[in-house]
């Protein structure tokens, strides 16, 4: 059946209503906010068509602030109350961070980050609320009309609190989260989209401040993320560092107040970025006590004194390429991301590593926002495109604790993002009603050596013998990789179930210990993952054996009897005492042989009971 559109007499029939959506790229170092205007993605720029926004915010007297440009200005006059990076912060807990290399006030509260400022304290949150409400209200002025939801970009390592508190810096700022993306994978949108590519991809991403590299395969309009890696903590703001380390060097500078670092820092980012097209570039400056500072570097100057940094991105790449199961020789592209791969030596390294040259042909500061914006666009229900589907991967595996204190892996580490995935599990304990269950992150056996996520206790279970009740326990990690848990009964349909929402934040550097720590202690893993399944068999034996005594122990003679009883004791000292899987397996076996007579006088005992009046040999 056809609908059939009226309209009022004198008014046209409107064509589908446009919904005004936009993609933002919160950088550590620029944001930008873009939207899809006649078909194409374009970045919104201010009203001095600037499209960078600097992603710093400053707290000034009588409440007023600043962001952007302004703020950063003031960085040097200001450094207090200027807060820029608040993305290396965001989702954190000060114990995460070094604080001691950052110039502001830390607040301790505990549990979240806070800065003290002029204007309070301040949470890494709100900071980058008046970030995404600059970009907003910039929007909304450009685009002439109230946004109906924004696509957010993450770095692809981001954990769930650095999500999480994200989408609440989002919400802080009055939009409407229609997804959180990460930051490679909208870049591979943009790519993609434009040149409609097939095949096996690394987007190479160095920002400001974080390094992301992720593997995506390319098929008939579907994106697939493969594998991700990368290091938080490395980027562009390090080869400033770098350079204002060898500027301090060469002119024996040492105790500099904070106002002249500040501008001697901005002055060696200036010198990076035109060396990427200079041959050389000259800082030149008073300080504060008037000292002259002029200092001449040369690009191969600069490229000699950074190689180890353009050299550290190397390795996480090629972890992704191994996590993902290809080679080098099956990537069909490299896409390039973020300012600092602008620097030649950056170009060339990747294009040393990959022997082809990478692609760089959209800007490398907007891609990601021009991604986020065509992410936005279909999300917002503008384009009747079904067709291409977004997949992430969950950084490590996800599972829960089983008795003994082994894990049980439920979802494994890059997985495809959204996922869900349920198993049974059962009691351990004859008339067991609660069950904890315990869930963690990390690739290792050993519920110790992986990271905690959240706790929650399944109640209500009926009581019945261990092994009886199905306890089905579902994982479910969403589009925007937030977890949530549940547990349900099977017969009852009793049901328990958690988000997990964990306090603080995982950084890489933590993930790519976690997983070589997993790599390096395989066997040792092997080993008491081994003893604790011979522990729990041991002790599933012993709580057998003695309830049937408790029932039974009349069938035996007191030396038959004695004889358990030191089989019990045998099996009780190799766990106690934390021999080897084989030997616990062995005194099992001791006791399985010292009980045989005993259960079988015990199953004649019980089919007589159950046959009242007959006799076996009638049957
Ligand atoms: P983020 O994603 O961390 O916000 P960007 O992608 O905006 O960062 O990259 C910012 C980095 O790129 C800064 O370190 C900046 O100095 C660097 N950058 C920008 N332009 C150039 C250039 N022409 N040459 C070298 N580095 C550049
Ligand atoms: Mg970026």
């Amino acid at each position: 059946m056809a609908l059939l559109q009226i309209a009022e007499p004198g008014l046209s029939a409107a064509p589908h209503q446009h919904r005004l959506a936009v993609g933002i790229d919160l950088g550590t170092t620029n944001s930008l906010i873009a939207t899809v205007k006649s078909g194409s993605a374009v970045c919104i720029a201010d009203q001095q068509e600037r499209v960078l926004l600097p992603s710093v915010v400053r707290y000034c007297e009588k409440g007023r602030i600043e962001t952007g440009y302004d703020a950063l200005r003031a960085q040097k006059i200001d450094p207090l109350n200027t807060i820029s990076s608040a993305k290396r912060l965001i989702g954190r807990k000060l114990e995460d961070i070094p604080a001691a290399q950052l110039p502001y006030r830390f607040g301790d509260n505990g549990r979240i980050i806070e800065l003290q400022t002029r204007q309070g304290a301040k949470t890494p949150i709100e900071v980058s609320a008046e970030i995404l409400r600059t970009l907003k209200e910039r929007a909304e002025h450009a685009l002439g009309g109230d946004l109906v939801g924004a696509v957010i970009t993450v770095p692809a390592y981001f954990d769930d609190a650095q999500r999480q508190a994200t989408k609440d810096a989002a919400r802080l700022a009055g939009l409407n989260v229609l997804r959180l993306l990460n930051e490679p994978t909208a870049a591979a949108i943009a790519y993609g989209l434009d040149n409609a590519s097939e095949g096996t991809f690394v987007v190479y991403d160095l920002g400001g401040g974080t390094f992301d590299v992720s593997v995506l395969q390319l098929s008939k309009g579907l994106f697939e993320v493969k594998a991700t890696g990368g290091n938080s903590a490395l980027g562009g703001d390090d080869f400033d560092h770098r350079l204002f380390c060898h500027l301090l060097e060469q002119n024996q500078l040492s105790q500099l107040n904070e106002q002249d670092s500040q501008l001697l820092l901005s002055l060696a980012r200036a010198a990076k970025e035109s060396l990427t097209t200079d041959n050389s570039s000259t800082i030149q400056t008073t300080l504060s006590d008037g000292r002259e500072i002029s200092y001449t570097v040369t690009r191969q100057e600069f490229q000699n004194l950074t190689q180890h940094l353009v050299a550290k991105t190397i390795e996480p790449v090629k972890q992704a390429l191994k996590d993902a199961g290809v080679g080098k020789a099956d990537i069909k592209g490299v896409i390039m991301v973020g300012g600092a791969t602008r620097m030649p030596q950056v170009q060339q390294a990747v294009a040393t590593f990959f022997g082809q040259t990478p692609l760089n042909n959209l800007n490398p500061d907007q891609v990601v926002a021009l991604g986020a914006a065509m992410q936005a666009n279909v999300l917002a229900g503008n384009k009747n495109d079904d067709e291409w589907l977004l997949l992430d991967v969950t950084p490590l595996s996800l599972g829960l604790e089983t008795y003994g204190g082994l894990v049980e892996k439920i979802i494994p580490r890059n997985s495809t993002l959204p996922t869900a995935r349920a198993q049974e599990f059962t009691t351990f304990k004859d008339g067991q009603t609660a069950m904890t269950i315990h869930v963690v992150q990390g690739e290792r056996e050993l519920v110790a050596d992986c990271r905690s996520l959240a706790k929650f206790t399944l109640r209500g279970i009926p009581p019945m013998v261990a092994g009886a009740a199905r306890i089905l326990v579902t994982f479910q990690v969403d589009a925007d990789g937030l977890l949530s848990v549940s547990a349900r009964e099977q017969s009852t349909g009793v049901q328990a179930q958690i988000e997990v929402k964990p306090s603080y934040g995982l950084d890489d550097d933590t993930i790519t210990r976690m997983l070589k720590e997993s790599m390096s202690n395989a066997s040792d893993d092997m080993a008491a993952r081994a003893r604790a399944e011979a522990t729990v068999e041991a002790e599933g034996l012993i709580a057998a054996v003695k309830t049937a005594l408790e029932l039974d122990s009349d069938l035996l003679t007191e030396s038959e009897l004695q004889n358990i009883q030191a089989a019990i004791f045998a099996v009780e000292q190799t766990v106690q005492t934390g021999m080897a899987a084989d030997e616990i397996r062995q005194a099992v076996a001791t006791l399985g042989t010292a009980t045989d007579d005993f259960a079988g006088k015990r199953m004649n005992r019980n089919i007589q009971r159950a046959l009242t009046g007959q006799k076996i040999e009638e049957i």
